[in-house]
């Protein structure tokens, strides 16, 4: 058995932290590679690592006096040594990358120093073989991650190494340039390396014991999800839910390889299984509730619009043209509408309406803005009826008005648009429905 074992910044901001990631990865000899982040937030109040690099960076870049935050990094890092007593000096790795800020190294290889740093004293502590993620981890020109080329270096340079720290967050582009993965992106790593060395698991370590059936801030102490299918996962963090990077569930996706989040500072809990697929029924009959503000939904009209044939290419080439990616397309008889982001759309939103009635000539366009999605995600719903009826009879009862519905084929999920303001009334509606009370 093999397992990997990923740790966030919060389980890594302190020697204290590291003791206990040691703790866990010495409790089981499986636990053979080892991806760190960054040392994240010690405290409310803390800056992450990767934002002091980002800030520091900034300040070179501008050619201006970096070294006093370059100093407070090192601090960071120094701090951490001591608090572990091991001999090791990182003065060396710290004039290098002074010369590589002054030299415009670029944004992301400041940003990847996070990880790499703490990956040293990792493997340093744990006496396990530190491996370059520059080394094994590419994209290509396009700053795409190239995921055969990674695979097939990665897997046969662990092949050879019993036990290994990789650093997470970056790779390299084809000319050696250091790049990273969006933020948040270790879990990505994780899961990279976890399908390169075929693991049985891919452990990620976090600062909460697995996913949450809500949003902590909109419902107080919610239940936490023992076990949750890939697919379902998929919805809810593309709906806003946190704690793991979308785009880490892919690598581990094909291979079967299942992904436990698990608490650093709890690490007797069990945490949330994330699977290809289980015969595990989940406790309620949805799995989890997320969402997100800050949509527009554009309503376009045109008389007999079900028999033209093309209509609907149309009014998305008028978004494609203009570079907005649409989330929901709910439509009626004579009526189409596209649900875009707020942000993206506000500086558009004359050039698409000008598109829209070139390409689709349509009768009418009306635009609403401030709305809200929410998604109810559960596999148990395909095999309960009157799940749909339960959520709109809740949300009718706190007089939230619906403006859209959207039940993908799948029956995986249910997503409703309602008004930013009703957002959270909507969600605890729905929480209390299925969870509370188990109506
Ligand atoms: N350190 C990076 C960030 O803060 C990546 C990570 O922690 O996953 O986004």
């Amino acid at each position: 058995m093999r397992k990997v074992v990923k740790f966030g910044g919060s389980s890594l901001a302190s020697a204290e932290q590291f003791k206990k990631a040691k703790e866990i990865i010495c409790a089981d000899s499986e636990r053979k590679f080892v991806v760190p982040s960054a040392p994240g937030k010690r405290n409310a109040k803390d800056t992450k690592v990767t934002d002091m690099l980002y800030a520091c960076y900034e300040t070179a870049e501008k050619g201006e006096d970096f070294k006093p935050q370059l100093k407070a990094i090192k601090a960071r890092y120094e701090e951490i040594i001591s608090g572990l007593s091991l001999t090791l000096s990182l003065d060396s790795e710290f004039k290098t990358i002074e010369g590589n800020f002054k030299k415009k190294a670029g944004r992301d290889y400041a940003a990847s120093r996070g990880e790499y740093l703490n990956g040293i004293i990792m493997a340093h502590y744990l006496k396990y073989t530190f491996v370059d993620p520059a080394e094994v981890i590419f994209f290509d020109e396009d700053g795409e991650f190239d995921a055969d080329k990674t695979n097939a270096v990665l897997s046969e340079r662990l092949e050879k190494t019993e036990r290994a720290v990789i650093p997470g967050f970056y790779g390299s582009l084809p000319d050696g340039t250091v790049h990273t993965f969006s933020r948040g992106g270790s879990d990505v790593t994780g899961s990279i390396v976890a399908k390169a060395v075929k693991a049985d698991v891919y452990e990620n370590w976090t600062d909460v014991s697995g996913f949450l059936i809500a949003d902590p801030r909109i419902i107080e102490n919610p239940e936490g999800i023992e076990t949750i299918t890939y697919r379902e996962l998929r919805e809810l963090s593309y709906m806003g839910a946190g704690v793991f990077h979308e785009d880490a569930i892919f690598p581990v996706r094909k291979e079967g390889i299942p992904i436990n989040i698990r608490n650093t500072n709890a690490p007797e809990d069990n945490g949330t299984w994330i699977v290809g697929s289980t015969c595990q029924k989940s406790k309620y009959v949805i799995t989890g509730i997320a969402g997100k503000k800050g949509f527009c939904a554009i309503n376009i009209e045109k008389d007999m619009m079900n028999a033209e044939i093309g209509f609907g290419r149309k009014v998305l080439q008028a978004f494609e043209d203009n570079g907005i990616s649409f989330e929901h397309v709910p439509s009626g008889i004579d009526t189409m509408t596209i649900f875009v982001h707020q942000d993206e759309f506000i500086h558009k939103e004359q050039k698409v309406v000008g598109s829209l009635h070139r390409l689709a000539n349509p009768d009418s366009i009306d635009i609403e803005s401030d709305l809200a999605l929410i998604a109810v995600v559960g596999r148990g719903m395909r095999a309960t009826r009157g799940t749909a009826g339960r959520i709109f009879s809740a949300l009718a009862h706190v007089n939230v008005n619906v403006k859209m519905i959207d039940q993908g084929s799948s029956e995986l999920n249910i997503i409703i648009g309602v008004a930013n303001n009703d957002f959270e009334t909507a969600i605890k509606a729905i929480y209390d429905i299925f969870v509370v009370s188990q109506l």
